[in-house]
């Protein structure tokens, strides 16, 4: 093949499936890897013969081409899984998504009573007054009154995001947690009375849940074996796949990328390409280029945020840890805490498991790091919390996501834009992907943008 390649900058889902897609057309393609193995973020960190997520992430979509796709890559690999989820809140246990009976029961009176005014004074004044300035704070109010937003939602997202609610755009709210519309709100709460009566059980309701379709799927090695698929199948098909290698810029002549600078043990190679379809960080892509796309665009690529993650992987000798798979906690260094022999991960010898604590912060903090603090943080509050006690704890792992979650700050839409037409400006480059579009999605939204950007670039690329 001598025509030059597309390169695909980053082999997290978005970009695998970019580079599967151009092969499928035809297209010679290079996919360059920073890190040792594909997958970015829903790839996991292998260690040892164990395998800990990034979070951990389950696979789940409602369309059927995308899950027919992993299910052909996957045959009986890809396994079905329920999610269990609690949060710990003002001392008790919660079920998450939150259910109308746990808060009726579990809160004090007065404060349900203060919750219920609140709640229909915040949603009577939304529908007749427009704030000043729309926040997610003011969505998140007319959503659920002033005292279920401070109670479940300010101090919480202050504490994950660094950030209070009020320094957030709307579109954080309005595209992380459901509205909690009225008229659903009263029919669930009376459907749950009458479970409620006719079992002395709980009512539910769904609450503040991010949107996850359809059924859930993983594997025996999470979701890091449906990436390893999605690389063995684009190198079947003739890619060429390289890791441990960092693009560190891209060359480009007046609209069109004409080569793109790597990076691997030290050594630079220039690679001459065709096009390039970007799924880094947009805005670090945005700064690759040579010569540089402009004063605005470095301003616009500056005003963007990501929030940082670092995980803290323990191996435990103990066959299950918590009662979820998934727990949450306001007052501990971490938010999220999952235990991996809830998801049927094989996990070695037998009689252990995995836990992974999320501990969301800025690169600049020392919990960033400093390994042996975050450790410790965690390992003291999980202790604290009777999960766990130091002597069960067989081996501690902390691995890093810089970009984990794209920061929606207030303003951050028209730097965004900024960013996007300085890419669509040019002839042969592409953006997709949860940092190359600085959209808070999950894979299969991730790998659907791969898809599309790979289409739309072998459109527009002439044919050898
Ligand atoms: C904690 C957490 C839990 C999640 N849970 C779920 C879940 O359960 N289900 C779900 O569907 N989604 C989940 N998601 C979302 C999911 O992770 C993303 O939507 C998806 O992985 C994004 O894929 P991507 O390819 O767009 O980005 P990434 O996975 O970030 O891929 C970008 C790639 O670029 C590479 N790279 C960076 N810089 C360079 C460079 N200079 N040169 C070369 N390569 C480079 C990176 O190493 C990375 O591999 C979760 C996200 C987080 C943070």
């Amino acid at each position: 093949m001598s025509e030059r390649p597309v390169v695909v900058l980053g082999a997290g889902v978005a970009g695998l499936s970019a580079a599967r897609r151009l092969r499928q057309r035809g297209r010679r393609v290079l996919l360059v890897e920073a890190q040792d193995h594909p997958g970015g973020l829903a790839g996991g960190i292998q260690l040892g013969g164990d395998v800990y997520e990034y979070g951990p992430h389950i696979f789940h979509t409602t369309d059927p081409v995308l899950l027919a796709d992993v299910k052909a890559l996957m045959g009986d690999e890809l396994l079905p899984y329920e999610r269990t989820i609690q949060i710990k809140f003002l001392g008790g246990y919660f079920k998450f998504p939150l259910s109308v009976p746990d808060v009726l029961l579990k809160l004090p009176v007065t404060t349900v009573i203060g919750a219920g005014l609140s709640f229909v004074w915040h949603f009577v004044k939304g529908a007749l007054v427009a704030p000043e300035v729309e926040t997610s704070e003011t969505v998140l109010k007319r959503y659920y009154g002033d005292v279920l937003y401070r109670l479940f939602f300010r101090d919480y997202i202050t504490r994950v995001w660094g950030v209070p609610p009020s320094g957030f755009s709307p579109s954080f709210a309005r595209e992380r947690i459901p509205r909690l519309n009225i008229l659903e709100f009263l029919d669930k709460a009376a459907a749950g009375l009458r479970r409620a009566f006719a079992r002395g059980a709980a009512l539910k309701t769904e609450g503040f849940v991010e949107k996850v379709e359809g059924e859930l799927w993983t594997t025996r090695r999470g979701f890091s074996l449906i990436c390893e698929r999605m690389a063995e199948d684009f190198l079947k098909k003739g890619g060429e796949l390289r890791l441990s290698t960092r693009a560190v810029a891209v060359r480009r002549d007046g609209a069109r990328a004409t080569a793109v600078e790597l990076e691997h043990g030290g050594a630079r190679e220039t690679v001459e390409c065709a096009g390039v379809i970007n799924t880094l960080a947009i805005n670090e892509a945005a700064r690759m280029f040579s010569p540089g796309l402009g004063g605005e665009v470095e301003a616009a690529a500056a005003a963007l945020r990501f929030r940082a993650i670092v995980f803290v992987g323990l191996k435990v000798r103990r066959s299950k840890v918590l009662r979820a798979s998934f727990m949450y906690f306001r007052e501990h260094s971490f938010n999220r805490i999952t235990d991996l022999s809830h998801f049927g991960f094989r996990i070695d010898p037998p009689g252990t498991t995995l836990l992974v604590a999320e501990v969301t912060c800025d690169p600049k903090d020392p919990l960033w790091s400093d390994e042996a603090l975050v450790v410790e943080e965690v390992v003291a509050d999980l202790v604290r919390e009777d999960v766990l006690a130091r002597g069960e704890i067989a081996a501690t792992h902390v691995f890093r996501a810089r970009h984990a979650h794209p920061m929606y700050l207030l303003g951050y839409e028209a730097a965004l834009k900024t960013l996007l037409d300085a890419f669509a400006s040019l002839e042969n480059a592409e953006t997709a992907g949860r940092q190359g579009r600085f959209q808070y999605v999950n894979t299969h939204v991730a790998m659907k943008m791969g898809f599309d950007a790979a289409d739309r670039l072998d459109a527009r690329l002439p044919r050898a």
